[in-house]
């Protein structure tokens, strides 16, 4: 565990806070600004999960007919290594075979016209079959500071339940997002298809409707409006890149 933050100005991570309760709208540290050029998205369709949460989503998809959010349109694009996805499948399998979440920080630099991820960082955390919460934020803030790196997004496992943002979820990514624009999520659902989804909130009106969400129950409905949507048809590409991998559980 660790103390809530003096300020808010920067960085995003999805550190649960003492005081925090059950509905967790964490807090976020340590971001930068950016510049923005990128294109549009698709919709997503995932189907409800083996196990869906209390109030399954309502909110998944952002239609094409609607095209891309104005947000959108100005992203700068996100370069993210493919092998990614297999080998945090991989660290998670341990927690993912006792029915429990895994997560991690997606860390990278901004080369100019674009971010680019390289480094997976897994911070200590604990975790239900649908939740996961990250600790030692101290040791998370020194690592990326000493190798100047932002935070660009995160990963996370759904053990049994099938690939989507539950409002536990997106709640914690609207930090990300409010901090930095092309701030992305990575769902990973091993047990289900399609196994992965990179997602971004819709801006407008995803990223506004959760930020002003004042719901307290973990898990709830929002209003029927195309939250969030794929990011990886959009500003976030998936590239053959080195990765490096840094475990501090
Ligand atoms: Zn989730
Ligand atoms: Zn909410």
């Amino acid at each position: 565990m660790f103390h809530r933050p003096s300020h808010t100005s920067h960085s995003a991570l999805l550190f649960q806070t003492p005081e925090s309760g059950p509905h967790t709208h964490h807090h976020f540290y340590h971001q930068h600004p950016s510049n923005r050029s990128q294109p549009p998205h698709a919709p997503y369709t995932a189907g409800p999960g083996t196990r869906p949460p209390p109030v399954p989503p309502r909110e998944v998809i952002a239609p094409p007919s609607r095209g891309p959010d104005p947000v959108a349109r100005e992203l700068k694009t996100v370069s993210f290594p493919r092998d990614c996805l297999n080998r945090f499948t991989s660290i998670a399998s341990i927690n993912t075979a006792r029915n429990r979440e895994t997560c991690g920080l997606l860390l990278g630099k901004d080369n100019g016209g674009r971010f680019v991820v390289t480094t997976l960082l897994i911070p200590k955390q604990h975790s239900t079959s649908d939740t996961c919460a990250m600790d030692g934020e101290e040791l998370v803030m020194q690592f990326t500071e000493e190798r100047s790196l932002i935070t660009l997004g995160w990963i996370h496992t759904h053990p049994t339940q099938s690939c989507f943002m539950s409002s536990v979820d997106l709640h914690t990514h609207s930090g990300f997002q409010r901090m930095l624009p092309e701030s992305f999520a990575v769902v990973c659902a091993p047990n289900s298809t399609p196994n992965f989804g990179i997602f971004r909130l819709t801006d407008p009106p995803g990223l506004q409707t959760i930020l002003e969400c004042q719901a307290s129950e973990a898990f709830h409905p929002h209003p029927e409006r195309p939250i969030y949507t794929d990011a990886d048809k959009g500003h976030v590409q998936i590239r053959d890149l080195p990765l490096e991998i840094v475990d501090l559980r």
